[in-house]
């Protein structure tokens, strides 16, 4: 089939044979096929979808246009854990040492923030001297030697996704669940696990806002993993507030260190027990979930957890005094309280507004080449059905830079409805998807 006929056939619902997928991935990773012509692609995969044969092959010449870690000479089953994202979201940072610390290795290579969501690559390098850029091989001794390791994204690493994700971005094919998953999965197979498991938040602050959105997007990505013998399991979990207190890079170092000493956020250590829970069950260690979530417990309690993190800070260069003194990150000059503007109940935050607020204050990314402020941030301090008035601070603003104050500050106003009505409190865990 040439180039068009590709086109043509996708774009008239076909089904695209396995060898013209990877021949078509390949010849364009190479320059051999021009983005005019993926661009047509893209869009009639956008309207017609891909069957799931199709995408377990799309994904898997994603993957292969670059380089896969090889982790058989570590013995033992190789878990991560992926979230599509939301405000606060600091859960990896101590999840991985503790499902280390539980005897599971945890191989991650994570993202940097854009948006009104942060990354946890960013978060990390607020630790001084933390390095994300390992080489592969120090990589790969880091999940050996500690059990878990955190690095970004290399140029090798599925080269095909650098190419589509900055086609798709301007040629309005983001959206599109098949796209996604392919994306998110190829990255994610590269680390050469045994075990996923998927953060999948539904929400205002996450990426699917709908929980029949998010379903869909978890058993496509279920899909995926386990069509290339995978174990997988996604967890659909609510985003309808931030995770947490911190919002903001260092903030959420301490927050985090603050879940390793048993100290946490009632929210975070639960989505950490959950997750981590899981990640034990994929990797053999937890006969079931439940049982990985009281080994996650016992890693909090016993500050093995902690210890593990210690290791990891060690052995990426970081200075490990910030577990005992969070002071030692860095910290912004200036806090301003933003009170609710009237007494009642918080009915609903709309926490993509929340993301936006510490962005604005120089603690996120509009773009991808602009710079962060580690220090700065904000938190949170009002949830969903507590009781607020005029001197209670629904958040704290943390900054430096009081150039967009004002806009934080409208921002905060505008994201937390409060009234007089009960609130029925959601289940953080909406749904499991999977094996
Ligand atoms: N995250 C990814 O890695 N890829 C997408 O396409 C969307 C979100």
């Amino acid at each position: 089939m040439t180039t068009p006929e590709i086109i043509r056939a996708k774009r008239n619902g076909m089904t695209l044979p396995d060898d013209i997928i990877v021949r078509l991935l390949g010849e364009y990773t190479r320059g051999a096929v021009p983005d005019y012509q993926m661009a047509a692609l893209l869009m009639a995969i956008y309207f017609k979808g891909m069957t799931t044969k199709e995408l377990a092959v799309w994904t898997r010449a994603m993957l292969q246009s670059g380089d896969v870690f090889d982790l058989s000479s570590i013995p033992g089953a190789k878990v991560d854990k992926h979230s599509t994202g939301g405000v606060g979201d600091k859960i990896s940072i101590p999840l991985a040492p503790l499902v280390a610390a539980c005897g599971v290795r945890v191989p991650m290579i994570s993202g940097r923030g854009l948006g009104h969501t942060g990354g946890t690559l960013d978060k990390l390098e607020s630790i001084p001297g933390f390095r994300t850029d390992l080489a592969p091989a120090r990589f790969i001794e880091g999940v050996e030697k500690i059990g878990a390791c955190m690095i970004g994204q290399t140029e090798t690493i599925v080269p095909a996704d650098k190419k589509l994700y900055a086609l798709r971005d301007v040629t309005g094919t983001v959206e599109s669940v098949p796209l996604i998953s392919a994306s998110i999965m190829s990255k994610k197979l590269a680390e050469g696990i045994s075990g996923l498991v998927l953060d999948v938040k539904v929400g205002s602050g996450a990426f699917m806002k709908t929980l029949e959105n998010a379903r869909e997007l978890a058993s496509t990505l279920v899909g995926i993993g386990q069509a290339n013998g995978v174990r997988t399991l996604a967890f659909l979990t609510d985003m309808q507030q931030p995770i947490g207190g911190a919002v903001g890079n260092a903030l959420e170092i301490a927050e985090s260190i603050e879940v390793l000493k048993g100290k946490g956020p009632a929210d975070t250590v639960e989505l950490v027990r959950t997750l981590g829970g899981a990640m034990l069950f994929l990797g053999g260690v937890a006969d079931d979930v439940e049982t990985g979530k009281n080994l996650i417990s016992k890693a909090i309690d016993d500050q093995s957890g902690l210890e593990r993190f210690r290791a990891m800070v060690v052995f990426q260069g970081g200075d490990p005094k910030v577990i005992d003194d969070p002071g030692r990150l860095p910290t912004a000059s200036n806090r301003l309280e933003i009170p609710a503007n009237h007494s009642g109940t918080v009915v609903g935050v709309d926490s993509e507004a929340i993301g936006m607020a510490a962005l604005v204050l120089g603690g996120g990314r509009s773009q991808k080449m602009d710079d962060i402020d580690p220090a700065v941030g904000l938190h949170v301090n009002a949830r969903l059905g507590d009781k607020v008035g005029p001197s209670s601070p629904l958040v704290t603003l943390i900054f430096n830079d009081s150039k967009n104050l004002s806009r934080a500050k409208e921002l905060i106003q505008s994201a937390f409805r409060i009234g007089d009505q009960d609130v029925v409190a959601t289940p953080l865990i909406l749904e499991v998807i999977g094996n």
